[in-house]
């Protein structure tokens, strides 16, 4: 078999095609590079341990491109499970849920559970996207050699083994991700990674490390964010902000909505939930906006009120939503 290394410019169609063929393709992540097959294709998952040369016995992770392909592969999430996701996800954490049945055995190595991960890797997000299913996928390095971060490593390692790898450059994270078993009784990390247990603590309240300690979060009421609603929620500080992240959240397959107040100018074709003239109006109106929008739509862009008089008070609810993010 050749092994051929493609930019994604180049190899997606041919990347995609061998996917739905039931074959293997290495792509990129932030962590390492992975090895994978379509995760609801026992026949294809077969094929990485093959090329692995890796007992069946090692369960895979299942790679998503949106949150919303969890419900395929998990049952009975819980709402510290869903924290986790909604805070870490795209990066670089994997969690352990209950497996649905349609995840076949050799994805689980036969466990009940299954470990799912969204990658934050432009590449990686696109390839699965692209691909539309899961990808199983361990690292791409034969049984017992060192995770490959960088395409000319899998080549060295895998040539001749697999038919395709994605070129996505040096991997930006370089160790492989977090784990944290969701189904355990307290949440317990299985792997440690660059989502630190201090990170996690902080969403959860309370996780064992790897080392088996129990760790309990030191300040009260950090354990969810508070007035949350249930899709991401970022905050554009600027009109122009808005619109590319808009544009970039369609590109990624959300149906995304922007939340502000009357004056400001958004191009037609938007979807956008208006707050009123003015500030005293967004007050009104804000959680009902949020509402409506968690209801409707799956993203929200909110636009900044600034840090002075009530902008600031409505800015302390909206912080807490978004988590603080700004773009
Ligand atoms: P790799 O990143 O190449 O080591 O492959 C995936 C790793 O994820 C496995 O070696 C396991 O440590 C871990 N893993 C995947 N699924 C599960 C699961 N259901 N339960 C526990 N660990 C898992
Ligand atoms: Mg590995």
């Amino acid at each position: 078999m050749q092994t051929r290394i493609v930019s994604i410019q180049q190899g997606l169609g041919a990347a995609v095609e061998l996917i739905k063929s039931g074959e293997v393709v290495v792509f990129p992540t932030e962590t390492v590079y992975g090895l994978g097959a379509n995760a609801f294709d026992g026949n294809a998952v077969r094929k990485i341990f093959e090329a692995k040369g890796r007992p069946m016995d090692n369960p895979l992770i299942a790679h998503i491109a949106d949150m919303s392909w969890t419900e395929r592969l998990a049952v009975d999430i819980s709402d510290d499970a869903k924290a986790v996701m909604n805070e870490f996800m795209p990066g670089p954490i994997t969690v352990i849920l209950k497996r649905s049945k349609d995840v076949p055995d050799e994805v689980t190595a036969g466990l009940d559970t299954v470990g799912i991960r969204f990658p934050r890797h432009d590449v990686a997000r696109q390839f699965i996207m692209a691909c539309g299913t899961p990808l199983a996928a361990p690292s791409a390095n034969t049984s017992t050699k060192i995770s490959p971060t960088s395409a000319q490593h899998v080549f060295e390692d895998m040539q001749g083994r697999v038919p395709l790898i994605l070129e996505g450059g040096a991997c930006e994270v370089g160790i492989e991700s977090t784990i944290v078993d969701m189904t355990a009784d307290i949440p317990t990390i299985l792997r440690p990674g660059a989502i630190t247990q201090d990170m996690l603590v902080k969403v959860l309240g309370k996780v064992r490390n790897f080392d088996g300690k129990i760790i309990v979060a030191k300040a009260p009421g950090m354990k969810y964010k508070h007035y949350a609603p249930s899709c991401e929620m970022v905050v554009a500080t600027s009109e122009d902000n808005a619109a590319y992240e808009y544009g970039r959240q369609l590109a990624l397959g959300r149906n995304p909505v922007i939340l502000a107040k009357n004056d400001y100018i958004i191009g037609l074709g938007f979807n956008v939930i208006r707050l009123g003239e003015r500030d005293e109006d967004a007050m009104r109106n804000i959680y009902g906006a949020m509402h409506e929008a968690q209801e409707k739509y799956d993203y929200i862009i909110c636009q900044d009120f600034g840090n002075e008089g009530i902008g600031a008070s409505i800015m302390n609810r909206i912080d807490k939503a978004s988590g603080g993010k700004r773009i």
